[in-house]
């Protein structure tokens, strides 16, 4: 059909009508709208990581694989309590308790893990065992790199999952006259949170020992330690 228009026009008209049907397609059908992504995607810079090689970023509250954390003096943290087996819904946390002694304390509670294991065959990273560990003895890290090639190799002990030793400390065990006369308050909580992140509200616990810093530091006679016993540390 001749309509007597210039040829540059109806090339024009040409290419409008098909924009506009291509167009249609695009954004009002549903094969149109599921050509349109990789359409889309084709025009973006392309995002392959370079795994493992350039590990990516993981976000600040990331839940990778847990650690079980220690006292600045190398003392541990966990108080053997299972709470955090407890909490577990997948069943994946076992804990040993056991009773710490004069000569041989691993934690400044009353009892600490004799045994620990994390089954990563079960763990889903839910992160509810931290939360309900009442001392921050476990924790979890920005490691994601647990992959085995066994199932036993997926359950992780103890001597794994702690935390090295502080530099300056020493491992444990302790005996209870070093752990006394260090005097930390191990339990002050708030009282032994810097002023800074509580406004300066609560006294600092060298000045004020809370009556909990009291179970962790006894008063009255030393109990009989022989300190040649705790060895060069
Ligand atoms: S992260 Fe969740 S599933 Fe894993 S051990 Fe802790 S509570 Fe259990
Ligand atoms: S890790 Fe925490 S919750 Fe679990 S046994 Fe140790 S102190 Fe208790």
């Amino acid at each position: 059909m001749d309509l007597g228009l210039p040829p540059a026009i109806v090339t024009l008209l040409t290419f409008a009508v098909i924009g506009v049907l291509l167009w249609l397609f695009l954004t009002r059908t549903v094969l149109g709208r599921g050509f349109s992504v990789p359409l889309r995607y084709m025009l973006r810079k392309p995002e392959t990581a370079q795994y493992p090689e350039e590990p990516r970023p993981v976000t600040p509250r990331f839940h990778g694989r847990h650690q079980l954390n220690r006292y600045p003096d190398g003392l541990e943290r966990c108080i053997g309590c299972e709470l955090c087996a407890w909490a577990c819904p997948a069943d994946a946390i076992y804990v040993q308790g056991a009773d710490n002694t004069l000569e041989r304390r691993y934690s400044p509670g009353e009892r600490f893990a004799e045994d620990y294991q994390i089954n990563y065959n079960r763990c889903i990273l839910c992160g509810l065992c931290i939360e309900a560990c009442p001392t921050r003895a476990l924790t979890m890290t920005h490691d994601y790199e647990i992959a085995a090639d066994s199932r036993q190799a997926l359950i992780w002990t103890k001597d794994q999952l702690l935390t090295p030793v502080p530099e300056g400390a020493y491992d444990t065990p302790h005996t209870d006259r070093e752990v006394r006369d260090r005097g930390l308050n191990y339990y002050g909580g708030l009282a032994v949170t810097p002023p800074t992140l509580h406004g300066g509200r609560f006294r600092p616990a060298a000045a004020a020992p809370s009556a909990r810093a009291g179970q962790v530091v006894p008063t009255g006679a030393p109990p009989s330690t022989d300190l040649a016993a705790g060895g060069d540390h």
